[in-house]
This record gives structure tokens, sequence and C-alpha cells, in this order.
């Protein structure tokens, strides 16, 4: 069962991941987990990718595509694998096509992970963090006893920057902007599975094993 795993930021996505891959015993691979892989063994394309990291540039397709296909060709994806993160470009779709030709592999599915907007803002804006002590709140999840005071320390409770309305937004649209044109794709090639990621946890993590496995 070769599954590639799609999903705005929020989805709970990594959360899904891990339990669609016990269900099924396959490898979960993300492409953060491969890079750093591959740097640490020093891999020639992984001390490449190590320069541009180095210097924060971005890596270039090319030597990300090679990472992805080098953990795909080693022996654990021989009874499948779900790939997480990858790809994220029409471009890398179209490669990720190729190496999997030249493995004698390919995609049974692709599951996307459907979250509406506003409940996804709400999620990614909720989280509060303890001034203090670094732990961590949820306003709606997992709010603090009394609001803006931490449980633990009394510390006061703020924002990340990153985690505000506008900075959460334009990441969103980014995501759906991006990736727009591969779930058109993957519904071409008549592979895309569209999940509610909006329900409980082990509702979704149900619907997801049951497509996987065509009864629905
Ligand atoms: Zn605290």
């Amino acid at each position: 069962m070769n599954i590639l795993f799609m999903g705005p930021p929020g989805a709970g996505k990594g959360t899904q991941a891990e339990r669609i891959v016990g269900e099924f015993g396959i490898p979960h691979i993300s492409t953060g987990d491969a890079f750093r892989l591959a740097m640490k063994q020093g891999t020639p394309l992984g001390l490449k990718a190590k320069e541009f990291v180095d210097q924060g540039k971005l890596v270039p397709d090319e030597i990300t595509n090679g990472i992805v296909k080098e953990r795909l060709a080693q022996d654990d994806c021989n009874k499948g694998f779900l790939l997480d993160g990858f790809p994220r470009t029409l471009q890398q779709a179209e490669a990720l096509d190729v190496m999997l030709t030249e493995l004698n592999r390919g995609i049974d599915h692709v599951v996307n992970l459907k979250v509406d907007r506003g409940l996804l803002l709400a999620r990614l804006t909720g989280r509060r963090i303890c001034k203090a002590c670094g732990s961590t709140y949820h306003v709606m999840f997992n709010p603090p006893k009394q609001e803006g005071v931490c449980d633990k320390c009394g510390g006061e409770l703020y924002q990340r920057s990153d985690d505000t309305e506008e900075k959460v937004g334009t990441r969103l649209d980014e995501y759906i902007s991006k990736t727009a044109p591969l779930l058109d794709y993957y519904s071409g090639k008549g592979l895309l599975r569209e999940v509610d990621g909006e329900k409980e946890i082990d509702t979704v993590t149900a619907e997801i094993v049951s497509c996987l496995r065509g009864s629905l």
C-alpha cells in the first residue's frame, strides 16, 4: 500500500499519519525526517542539502527529489509507505511519478484531509504559551483554568507572533494555492480520496482506513 498524505496545517495530518502507518505496518516517510537522516549519514545528497540549509537557502528540487528517491528505494518500503510532506508542487508530483516508475512502484491512494479554513484558523491561532515555564495551552481544546494564566506556575500566557490570524491566514492561503493543482492532478488519475478531517480523531482514522481498504 503506497500512500500520499495531504492536508493543510492544523488538519491533524501528523496524528492521522501515525495511526495509519500503525494500522498497515508501513513506514511513515516525512521529507523532514528523510533530510535529517541523509544529512546525519552524510550521503552525497545529504551533504549537498546541508550546504544549502547552512546558508539558509531553499534546497533545490533535484536534491529534494533525490533524497526522497533514496528513501523510497530502501527495503522497508517494499511492503508500502506513507509519504508525508511531498510532493508540494506539481513539478515534484511529476518527478515523483518518474522516480516511482524507476523503482517499479506506484501510488495507490492520495489521502487529502479536508478541514474548513475557519476551523483551521481557530485551531492554529488558539495556542498560548507560558512566558515563565513554556507550557502550552489552547483556548478551545486545552484552556487554562484562569484565562491568560499558567495552571502550573501562574506565569503569563502569550501568543507566538507566528500564530496570529494574519500570519496563519497567509500560511493557509499559500498552502491552498500551491496544492490545488496537485489535488486536481491526482483527482485526474483517480487516486484522490477526500476525507472529512473535521470529525473526531477516531472517526477520521476509521474513515481513512475504510477508504484505503476500498470499502467506501
Ligand atoms: Zn508556566
